[in-house]
């Protein structure tokens, strides 16, 4: 049998408020220099003391609620001790017996098909601590510096059960959650360093590793794949897996084993008495959720005729759910099916061929462009040239043209009722390749769509498919085919 893998993940999120977890200094850090969004507060000065951010409260009660968790009557704050460059009060706040929320789920695609549901641990709320930032190559660091911009930007760590059966079923996972923040309006995914991700992972009947502080979606599933073959390979050759902690070396895509020492923490939690005990529950009546992927998906399905497919990748990310609406606003009836081929298949391929954001492509373009196809003006060949135009000039910052204007400059109407043209490369075709004729002549499978292709060449993509066929089909019979 095969073995089973199970993975478990702690996923940190940065709240996406304007200002720190416990001070006023602002969490719009990233382009400024190193120490200048700090105060006594996130300084961990003496004296100085924390004032909670209810924002930050409010927006991990909106997610606790989003993924069906149970929110206890009181909530409470805690000192984790330990000592570290970066940890500038050589304390963090988090939550340690009384988190924020307990229990939930959220449901994703299984690996077999349907819905599977991940189960939550819990979701708490805490501080991010500073960065180091390491001088010197990787192997031997000269030293670092410290910056703590990042001290007290407000985090929720979101713990798993350790209910998923495979890497990718990690991705789905990651990528769902991170659907759901945005949805929140709590979360921007697009900040660099705004999710970080602890795996544990085993093969069942073995010791778990615990992979830590992948930064990056990609890596998680890299790690993942990377700790199922390590831990098979040990298991086949009747060695043990160690319970241990490994880092993940993002550049080499490796995960390497963390000082065995680095583990045995006595963090000696005690709670913060600075800040007192919330009344979580009392919060709950004062949160009302917006519409959430799910739910758009249902609905992206019954109001626009979607296929589960499409509906399920069109509402995966919030960004692309607003701008399929935006795209189909002015004549749903007509744009919904065209434009949901087109946008979750066609676009979604040519902007990840360029690395390119969807911030880029201006819905009313894309209105333009299915509107063409859907008129028939263009095929789907010349369709996806001027999608090609359209990205590269707003890929390059060139100055665009309109998808009518592109089809005019490159000469891409269709050829419909222009028979002549048709007719014309079709007896070219055969008359250049009289092998073809042959072929078909003997019922050779191929034959006749090796001169479609010719055709389609000599025409620029031009023809109606349905009409060359039967031009073709018509000619080769007048040839005695
Ligand atoms: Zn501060």
């Amino acid at each position: 049998m095969e073995d089973q893998v199970i993975v478990g993940l702690e996923v940190h999120c940065q709240l996406d408020t304007k200002s720190k977890l416990f001070c006023g200094c602002s969490t719009d850090y990233r382009s400024d220099g190193p120490n200048t969004h700090v105060c006594p507060v996130c300084l961990g000065l003496p004296g100085a003391m924390p004032v909670l951010n209810r924002k930050a409260v409010e927006y991990a009660i909106r997610v606790a609620k989003a993924f069906n968790c149970s929110v206890p009557e009181e909530s409470e704050f805690s000192r984790k001790n330990y000592f570290y460059p970066d940890l500038d009060k050589a304390y963090q706040i988090t939550q340690y017996d009384k988190p924020l929320a307990e229990g939930g789920y959220l449901e994703i695609e299984g690996d077999e098909g349907g819905e599977r549901k991940i189960h939550l641990t819990r979701i708490h709320v805490e501080e991010d601590p500073g960065r180091l930032v390491h001088m010197g190559n990787t192997e031997r660091g000269k030293y670092s510096l410290v910056d703590y911009n990042r001290a007290g930007i407000p985090l929720i760590e979101i713990v798993s059960e350790p209910d998923m059966r495979s890497p990718k079923e990690a991705r789905k996972f990651l990528n769902k959650l991170r659907a759901t923040l945005e949805y929140l309006s709590v979360f921007d995914s697009e900040k660099e360093g705004s999710l970080r991700v602890d795996a544990n992972i085993s093969i069942k009947g073995s010791e778990r590793v615990e992979v830590k502080n992948i930064t990056s979606y990609k890596g998680v599933e890299k790690a993942l794949n990377f700790e199922i073959t390590r831990q098979k390979n040990l298991l086949r050759r009747g060695q043990k897996v160690e319970r241990e902690t490994r880092h993940f070396l993002e550049a080499r895509g490796v995960t390497q084993s963390a000082r065995s020492k680095e583990q045995e923490h006595d963090y000696r939690y005690f709670p913060e008495p600075d800040l007192r005990p919330l009344q979580v529950q009392s919060w709950l009546p004062g949160i009302v959720l917006p519409e959430l992927p799910d739910a758009r998906r249902e609905r992206f399905m019954a109001q626009y005729g979607c296929s589960l497919n499409h509906a399920r990748t069109l509402t995966g990310e919030l960004k692309l759910a607003n701008f399929f609406e935006q795209v189909v606003k002015e004549d749903p009836r007509g744009l919904s099916a065209p434009a949901s081929t087109w946008i979750a298949d066609t676009l979604i391929g040519e902007l990840n061929y360029r690395d390119m954001s969807l911030d880029k492509v201006e819905p009313a373009a894309m209105t333009g462009l299915v509107r063409l196809i859907n008129a028939d003006t263009i095929t789907d060949k010349s369709g996806i040239e001027v999608l090609r135009v359209m990205l590269d000039q707003r890929l390059k910052d060139e100055a665009t043209e309109a998808p009518s204007a592109i089809v005019a400059r490159l000469n891409l109407a269709k050829t419909t009722g222009d028979t002549g043209a048709v007719s014309t490369a079709i007896e070219e075709a055969i008359t250049e390749n009289p092998k073809a004729l042959e072929d078909y002549r003997a019922g050779k499978a191929g034959a006749q769509n090796f001169l479609v292709g010719q055709v389609m060449k000599k025409t620029r993509g031009k023809a109606d498919p349905g009409e060359l066929n039967r031009l073709l089909t018509e000619a080769l019979k007048k040839k005695g085919a």
